[in-house]
């Protein structure tokens, strides 16, 4: 074992998550996360009730395992709150229509809560997997209440996030006895040296911290290119990539339309850029 995690093990800061013996995931339809391979996939944000049915029912015919998009939408930017007259997401009434999507597709869908007080009736109906975005990863009283829940959860890393901050973040939701859990890795800051030709590069994908992870913990890993690359023609390559080191699935930001996304237009792939991914994880 490595010096530094066994010492934060003897401290007594992990424990569980460190624990080899054991096992993490959650069922995700018809599949294990953790033991077979799988895919998210979906717009950004539910952009209105009638667009998310119809392009869940395209996303169910390619046969991804579950459904994404946001309800709660915060944008990188703390005041940009309003975009094109879109303010950070449908909330209570894109969860709804959420619900929609499970009756109509059967298949689960994994979307964002921000706070401690979206834990509701509604919210608890309308996802299956709840996901803590990058900027609430350490957003302890979530990490606690999700803790508390039996209920799946997948935890982005912080843009900022090191590797013994991941593994403190799913210990301080397992703590609680929730051990329904994935790591989502995303892109983390840093600013790529060509990124005055690909203005919405943002992030920089950390590929080797899946191995890396890897190594001290069985909690599966679910690699998100959308929010590592901020650019379409990177998601595909990137996908791969992060597959071939080792990811145990993927979480994709896909469009009917991409390029008229209401949120993150950039990094929004199609349906042959998703199709394509699909036959590079399933075969
Ligand atoms: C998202 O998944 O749409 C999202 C907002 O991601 P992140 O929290 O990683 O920025
Ligand atoms: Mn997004």
């Amino acid at each position: 074992m490595n010096e530094y995690i066994s010492q934060l093990i003897k401290d007594d800061k992990l424990k569980i998550s460190v624990d080899k013996s054991k096992t993490f995931g959650f069922e995700l339809g018809d599949k294990w996360v953790g033991e077979e391979k799988i895919i998210i996939s979906g717009p950004c944000s539910v952009e209105s009730k009638d667009m998310i049915v119809e392009w869940s029912l395209e996303l169910d015919k390619v046969g991804v395992d579950a459904v994404r998009a946001g309800a709660y939408k915060p944008c990188t930017y703390p005041i940009r709150k309003e975009v094109n007259g879109w303010k950070e997401g449908m909330r209570e009434e894109g969860l709804s229509a959420l619900v929609d999507v499970q009756a109509q597709t059967g298949l689960p869908i994994v979307s964002e809560i921000m706070d401690a007080n979206q834990i509701n009736d509604l919210s608890m109906d309308a996802i299956d997997v709840i996901q803590v975005g990058t900027r609430n990863f350490q957003n302890y009283t979530l990490l606690d209440a999700l803790g508390k829940l039996d209920k799946p959860v997948l935890l982005k890393r912080g843009t900022w996030g090191t590797l013994d901050e991941i593994l403190g973040a799913c210990e301080r939701i397992l703590e609680g006895g929730n051990d329904k859990l994935a790591i989502c890795l995303r892109g983390v800051v840093g600013a790529p040296s060509y990124r005055h030709i690909f203005p919405s590069i943002r992030w920089v994908p950390d590929l080797m911290m899946i191995p890396a992870l890897k190594k001290f913990t069985n909690i599966p890993i679910i690699y998100d290119p959308s929010h590592s690359t901020g650019y379409r023609d990177f998601v595909v390559p990137i996908s791969k990539a992060a597959m071939a080191a080792g990811a145990d699935g993927l979480i994709v930001e896909c469009h009917p339309n991409p390029p008229k996304s209401i949120s993150d237009a950039d990094q929004a792939i199609g349906i042959e850029e998703l199709k394509e991914i699909m036959e590079y994880v399933n075969g």
